[in-house]
């Protein structure tokens, strides 16, 4: 036995090792896909209650690694993050989306997910501004994802730079709802023009579990009195939208409606040319 908790030991620490230096890897790689032409964004549709009008696109950033292929963006987004990457991927990720978004029609929106980081920098205001003005989108049709732990970060400046987004017509979307925090304070701290929840939690809520619909009832009643929507995440089936509807939600996402798809244009003018 004790030879064994031995091994066990070794073989955890070498698997730690493997994972560092695996990290260490996709970071030095990450460094130089935006100039490499690597990355590109994909959309994926959110629809109405009736589950055929798309009411906005959802960006979501993509890595085709030479090597390995496609990598999660669970997996470098936190990279980027820790490599301070985020800044110069989510810049051009949101002139990109910006300059594709124009050529879709007006009632559509565009969702782009922004991450604490992005959000703490000083010259965040400036890079949406001028994503805005460098594409022609009005500003009424971008809306920012943003997760319950910005908002649990809630500080003077933060709240400075979300009411000047705000007062030129950008909105905010709570991304993940469920997935965290269960209190429901933040929702007064700021207004959210729409409410996501998380793909765990429609999983639950749609196969049956009276506290998780209980959850969905509640924030659906708050969403209405404070005039947001609420958007169903991660639908693979039809079953899951009906019991989602019935449960108050109006807008749906998933595999069910439309997987993400990379959009034509991979690269835009001037955007792919951003660096650190
Ligand atoms: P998210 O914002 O919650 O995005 C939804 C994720 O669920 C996407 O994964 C999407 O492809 C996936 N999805 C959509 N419908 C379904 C479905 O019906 N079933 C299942 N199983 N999955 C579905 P993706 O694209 O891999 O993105 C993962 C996460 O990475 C995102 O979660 C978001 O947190 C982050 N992310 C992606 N792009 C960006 C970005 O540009 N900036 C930042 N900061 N984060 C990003
Ligand atoms: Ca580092
Ligand atoms: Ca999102
Ligand atoms: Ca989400």
């Amino acid at each position: 036995a004790k030879g064994r908790g031995r091994g066990m030991h070794v073989s955890y620490r070498q698997a730690m090792r493997g994972q560092l230096e695996e990290r260490a890897l996709l970071e030095r790689d990450l460094k130089n896909a935006l100039k490499l032409g690597e990355i590109s964004v994909s959309f994926q549709p959110i629809v109405a209650n009736d589950g055929k009008t798309v009411v906005c696109q959802e960006a979501l950033m993509r890595w085709n690694h030479p090597e390995r292929g496609a990598v999660s963006p669970e997996v470098f987004i936190p990279i980027a993050e820790d490599a301070l990457l985020i800044g110069p991927l989510g810049e051009w990720l949101l002139r990109t989306a910006c300059h594709e978004a124009v050529n879709w029609s007006d009632d559509v929106k565009l969702t782009v997910n922004v991450s604490a980081l992005q959000l703490n920098n000083r010259s965040f205001l400036g890079t949406v501004v001028e994503a805005l003005a460098a594409s022609g989108l009005a500003p009424e049709r971008l809306v920012l994802e943003i997760t319950e732990s910005i908002v649990l970060e809630m500080d003077e400046e933060l709240e400075g730079l979300i009411r000047s987004l705000t007062d030129i017509g950008v909105s905010f979307a709570l991304d993940d709802f469920g997935r965290g925090y269960s209190s429901l304070n933040y929702i007064e701290k700021m207004q959210f023009s729409m409410i996501k929840i998380d793909r765990d939690f429609v999983q639950a809520a749609s196969s049956g579990s009276l506290k998780s619909q209980a959850i969905v009832t509640a924030i659906v009643s708050l969403a209405q009195s404070l005039d947001m929507v609420v958007t169903a995440e991660g639908i693979e089936a039809d079953e899951q939208a009906i019991a989602m509807r019935a449960l108050g939600c109006t807008c749906f996402q998933g595999y069910f409606y439309g997987a993400p798809t990379e959009s034509v244009a991979r690269t835009v003018d001037g955007a792919a040319e951003i660096e650190d």
